[in-house]
């Protein structure tokens, strides 16, 4: 068989990878969350067997990837990914695909709406270049099944419980649902240590009576985490109340990111040449007021 000799020229293209033989490239997806449509799923499946793919890869950063694709069949295979509504991600320098947990749709123990707002970043920074990759996560909870405080920005649902003013038996129900032993009953009434308190909200609703509420959720957002070779937790930027004071804080660390950052190390290694504490001031000044 004749092949087109493989074209360099889409290794410039965030997304499609050289494979380990370079007369071959990987193409990855861009599926914020994770989610597809049976439909979508269906149609990845039917244009990777049109195109010769012979297996899908499902990648931590839960998208599908298309390994030894003949890059004679590039185009076409773009396009039809297009119109499947899974088109092409990216994996270089760049807001790479965003990741979340099933969240309040599906998640018995979650406190936000995870699918909507990872959908919500990725229509407004997906693929932005930029001197460092970016890679975002979003847990509904702190049980962190995204391990999002790994990414380059992180965003954790919190909840936080509040007691009641009202008469409390002292049953013992909500101790059962803190992990963190940050309940105690103590003369007939609970006691709660707020040290220990993760802000998980599963002790909220098992109280039989309603003593315990919850606050409003919150979204606590971490910078500079980082998986690979030299993993790293990020640091806790600032909590927020609103979808919406994610998006502006977002939208700030990606401006930080783009005007001061530098190519040739990862975000979490400049954090401090950056000046992180005098920006997480400013942020801090920016929502607070
Ligand atoms: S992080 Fe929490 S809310 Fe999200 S899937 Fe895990 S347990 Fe559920
Ligand atoms: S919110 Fe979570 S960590 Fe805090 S007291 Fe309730 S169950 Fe324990
Ligand atoms: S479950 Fe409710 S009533 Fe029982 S100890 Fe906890 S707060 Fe008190």
């Amino acid at each position: 068989m004749v092949r087109k000799k493989y074209d360099p020229g889409f290794t410039t293209r965030g997304g499609i990878i050289t494979e380990r033989d370079p007369e071959f490239c990987i193409v990855r997806l861009r599926m914020p969350a994770g989610m597809a449509t049976p439909a979508q799923l269906k149609g990845i499946g039917e244009i990777a067997e049109r195109h010769g793919v012979e297996a899908v890869h499902l990648t931590t950063r839960q998208t599908v990837e298309l390994p030894h694709v003949d890059p004679a069949r590039l185009e076409g295979l773009l396009a039809e990914l297009g119109a499947n509504g899974t088109p092409l991600g990216a994996e270089r320098e760049e807001v790479v695909n965003v990741t979340a947990c099933l969240g309040t749709r599906h998640c018995k123990f979650a406190n936000i709406d995870s699918v909507g707002l990872a959908k919500e970043i990725d229509r407004r920074f997906f693929g932005k270049e930029l001197p460092v990759k970016v890679r975002i996560a979003i847990s509904a909870c702190p049980n962190g099944c995204e391990s999002e405080r790994l990414n380059e920005i992180g965003i954790t649902g919190v909840r936080k419980p509040v007691r009641d003013p009202g008469l409390c038996t002292g049953c013992g129900t909500c101790t059962h649902y803190c992990r963190e032993k940050a309940i105690i009953v103590e003369d007939g009434v609970i006691v709660m240590d707020g040290g220990k308190c993760m802000e998980c909200g599963f002790c909220i609703m098992p109280c039989p009576f309603g003593i315990l509420r919850g606050e409003e959720p919150e979204y606590r957002i971490t910078v500079g985490g980082h998986r690979g070779r030299h993993p790293k937790i990020g640091r806790h930027l600032i909590t927020v109340k609103t979808p919406e004071d994610v998006i502006r804080v977002v939208d700030k660390i990606i401006y930080w990111i783009y005007r001061q950052a530098s190519s040739g190390s990862l975000l979490p290694e400049q954090l401090d040449d950056l000046e992180y504490d005098k920006f997480r001031e400013a942020i801090h000044t920016l929502v607070e007021g």
